[in-house]
């Protein structure tokens, strides 16, 4: 989908914040581990081509989600090594392989697909993964690791990493965590030869249990400035938010009491009101339930009421308001400020899924 750059909503992406978040993180992390940028599902909604660009010299590596988003870093020159998190289409492997892509191999029954599928593969990049109890993806025994690392070899693959994922390092309570450690450790002890890079930590990790981290650290939600415990634990470091979400009023109207705005007619107007419409809805991933929230005019907060549509919702003003007037839907207006955070308390969910689902339509401005 083509982003709307000449419309009145923007998400505003500081860069620059995002630097310092790396710097931040990187300063607290015990030793000397490379860091891999996590800009799977377009840099968390930020960016991914801008993102990688920024901080390229500042990162060993890139972290993304599936072979296509690889391939676009690549198209837009970034150099630096890329891993794929997910297993891939066996039959796509080459392509990774032309393009120095590394690639996760998530079971010894998909490895022998790929070797089935192809000639040559020579070279190929590979990251073991392992299932310490996530339950997702990887391979739960270091007997099926060990047959994957000798078909590797015996491919002239590259056996470059072995790595795992927390599935509560963002929660205070640490036992699951500190299982899911032990059955990693236990498994890398028997490995019959150890990769170049061994890793397990996601943000949460880094924050809580930065002795955890080994060869990288892969960093995600932290270096876009959100709490990935959501307001469970406390940042032990400040973070800055990255993303902020502006609009501007379309359209004011004076609408007496009584009369209902939006559609199903829901919402009926307990007073003659200003009511101004956003150029923001559902298509933008500013999801229906938002009804009820608020968003910033002039420093103070204006109530979102009837249903959010498809591309615009309606808000009450306290008073009249000039078409153009700002509307700040996620970051600070004066002494008021809306968190993602904020947004995902409203909808029951969490910041990742409030900044990712975004969509492509809204233009992302630099800064
Ligand atoms: N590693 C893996 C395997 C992941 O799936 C993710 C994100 O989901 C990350 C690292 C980064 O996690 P976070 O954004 O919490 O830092």
């Amino acid at each position: 989908m083509k982003s709307s750059p000449h419309r009145h909503t923007a998400a505003v992406i500081n860069l620059e914040n995002i630097a310092e978040n790396i710097n931040r993180v990187r300063g607290h992390l015990p030793g000397q581990p490379e860091l891999w940028a996590v800009v799977k599902a377009n840099a968390y909604g930020h960016g991914a081509v801008r993102v990688a660009r920024h901080i390229h010299d500042m990162v060993e590596g890139f972290c993304v989600s599936n072979l296509d988003e690889a391939l676009e870093l690549r198209q837009h020159l970034i150099t630096q090594p890329l891993l794929v998190l997910s297993g891939i289409v066996p039959a796509n492997v080459d392509l990774a392989r032309a393009n120095g892509i590394s690639l996760t191999c998530p079971s010894l029954e998909w490895l022998e697909l790929i070797i089935e599928e192809h000639q040559d593969l020579t070279g190929l990049k590979v990251h073991v993964k392992v299932d310490s109890g996530m339950g997702r993806i990887g391979m739960r025994s270091a007997d099926e690791v060990n047959q994957v690392i000798r078909l590797l070899d015996q491919e002239g693959m590259q056996f470059e990493g072995l790595f795992t994922h927390f599935a509560t390092a963002d929660e205070a309570n640490p036992d699951k965590f500190e299982q899911q450690r032990q059955t990693f450790d236990n498994l890398v002890s028997q490995l019959e030869r150890r990769p170049r890079y061994i890793h397990s930590t996601n943000s949460a990790a880094a924050l809580w249990h930065s002795e955890q981290v080994g060869d990288i650290e892969r960093l995600g939600i932290g270096m876009y400035g959100l709490n990935p415990s959501g307001e469970a634990i406390e940042l032990p470091y400040e973070l800055k938010p990255a993303l902020s979400l502006v609009s501007e009023l379309t359209h004011v109207s004076k609408i007496p009491k009584g009369e209902t705005v939006g559609y199903g007619a829901t919402y009926e107007l307990a007073e003659d009101s200003y009511v101004g419409t956003v150029s923001i809805g559902y298509a933008d991933g500013w999801t229906r339930d938002m009804q009820g929230f608020y968003v910033l005019v002039n420093g103070k907060k204006a109530e979102i009421i009837g249903r959010v549509s498809m591309d615009q919702m309606t808000i009450k003003l306290d008073k009249d308001y000039k078409i153009g007037t700002p509307v700040t839907l996620i970051g600070r207006d004066g002494d008021e400020e809306i968190t993602a955070q904020d947004i995902a308390n409203w909808r029951k969910t969490i910041a990742y899924e409030v900044v990712c689902l975004l969509s492509d339509r809204i233009y992302r401005k630099y800064i």
